[in-house]
């Protein structure tokens, strides 16, 4: 994670100009990504949902700690991206996962994306759009029956 916007804490509730806009959505909806900054406080994107570059942008709520609707805080997942240019989505890694297991381990019709979604679950989830998980279920020698 990459801080590209912290507010200031020495300008009170002023209006800081350096802040990027807040980019929020009419409808109300948001991003909804979260980081933490350093000293652990949480921050949640409040940016349009589906924002074309990568910079998510934290706008403080009515009772925020700060003036409503200015930016807080602003982050990326990684270097480049906003101000360097579109980072590439081409996948260029492949991980060969197999899952083996015996038939009284298949906890239900759903498994095979059950694991699908606990794979995508450890990449940043801005990246799950770029993310590709296959999942196949084969049994032998009984195919299980729901
Ligand atoms: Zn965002």
């Amino acid at each position: 994670m990459h801080i590209t916007y912290e507010r200031p804490t020495t300008i009170g509730e002023q209006i800081d100009p350096a802040a990027p806009a807040a980019d929020l959505d009419p409808t109300g909806a948001e991003c909804a990504a979260t980081t933490y900054d350093v000293g652990g406080l949480e921050w949640h994107c409040t940016r349009r949902p589906g924002h074309t570059d990568d910079e998510h942008r934290a706008a403080f709520g009515v009772h925020g700690g700060g003036p409503t609707g200015e930016v807080g805080f602003a982050w990326q997942y990684e270097w480049g991206g906003a101000g360097h240019g579109p980072s590439s989505t081409d996948p260029i890694t492949t991980v060969t996962v197999t899952v083996s297991f015996p038939s009284t381990a298949w906890t239900n019709e759903q498994l095979p994306e059950a694991i699908a979604d606990e794979i995508r679950s450890v990449f940043w989830e801005c990246d799950h759009d770029d993310v590709t998980v296959a999942t196949t279920a084969t049994s032998t020698p009984h195919p299980v029956t729901g």
